[in-house]
């Protein structure tokens, strides 16, 4: 199957769909809905329910344009264009999902962000078996391992209990759609009281119409912070700070594997756990998928590929480098 690496996406000629494409086009597969995946206005476009229905809330608020939407669910196929289209879960916030494409016997997989540990919130990852496989590699070097869910939940609650106990506010740097509904959602479980930033708290209904409960969770307001646990976005954290109020700050991402995070973040505890896979993870979902054939991208593309390669695999990272020096400042 011929595919294209654009700037702008990925293309599948044969069938004429884009994976992720980020500019307008008749034909788009969406991962997620994260913004940097989840852009443009397009023809038609396939994703799962969930993933559909917050594009449209983000990207199109009033401005719907007739556009046709396909919902795809976990492991329904949908014929196109002389191929067959099938999602399966990637776990890497709700509704995020991988692409099975068949075509004349060949069957290539297309992961979109994706972890393998379970997530705190979501439908655990499958992996697919094929013969061609795109993947990310936002954390594609040894360095990052991160925490079982467990882990993470046990040392998010600990963290708050004891802030709480010592007069103090647990402060807990999330990201707007993935990350921060998680932290809520663990919080809320363990019966802590947990004001949430607006930037986060706006996507709380689509993960409490996926059935997941925020018990006692209330919009963050400036004078009422004593005695709960705040989840807010990074760039509030300043303002939180300069503030005066007696807080405690906590960093829960990929990033928070490496040391420098405590410094380039002002935050006292690092909890490293991600809605991405580590290093371990991605070798795994490669090995699971028995692809020979394996194109990197997204984050350390070329010194993953070569992982790949030394193990024998026809790997490669045919997306241009863009940003590399600011990799640590993307989501994880
Ligand atoms: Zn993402």
């Amino acid at each position: 199957m011929q595919v294209d690496f654009r700037p702008r996406g990925i293309h599948l000629p044969q069938i004429d769909l884009w994976l992720d494409c980020t500019e307008d086009c008749w034909n788009a597969w969406i991962s997620h809905a994260h913004s940097d995946h989840a852009q443009g206005l397009h023809g038609r476009v396939f994703g799962t329910p969930e993933t559909l229905g917050i594009y449209r809330a983000r990207v199109l608020e009033a401005a719907e344009n007739g556009s046709d939407y396909v919902e795809m669910g976990f492991g329904e196929p949908v014929e196109y264009h002389g191929g067959r289209l099938t999602a399966f879960p990637a776990s890497h916030i709700l509704g995020a999902a991988q692409l099975l494409i068949e075509y004349r016997g060949e069957r290539l997989v297309y992961t979109g962000d994706i972890k393998l540990r379970e997530p705190l919130c979501g439908t655990p990852t499958t992996i697919v078996s094929c013969d061609r496989l795109i993947i990310e590699s936002t954390f594609g070097l040894p360095i990052y391992r991160f925490l079982d869910r467990a882990e993470a939940r046990a040392r998010i609650v600990a963290f708050a209990r004891e802030c709480l106990d010592q007069g103090l506010t647990p402060v807990f740097i999330g990201y707007s759609l993935g990350r921060g509904q998680e932290i809520v959602h663990v919080l809320c479980e363990a019966g802590i009281q947990t004001a949430v930033h607006g930037s986060i708290a706006r996507f709380l209904r689509w993960y409490e119409h996926a059935g997941y409960a925020f018990d006692g969770w209330e919009p963050y307001e400036n004078k009422a912070t004593d005695g709960k646990a705040l989840v807010v976005v990074p760039d509030f954290c300043n303002y939180l700070e300069a503030s005066g109020k007696n807080i405690r700050l906590a960093y829960i991402s990929g990033w928070a594997a490496l040391d420098n995070a405590r410094t380039r973040v002002g935050a006292e505890v690092l909890i490293p756990y991600s809605d991405h896979a580590d290093f371990e993870e991605l070798l795994a979902l490669v090995e699971g998928s028995g692809a020979r054939e394996v194109d990197v991208v997204h984050g350390y593309t070329e010194p993953f590929a070569r992982v790949l390669r030394a193990r024998g695999l026809d790997a490669r990272a045919p997306m241009p480098e863009t940003a590399r020096g600011s990799i640590e400042t993307q989501e994880g």
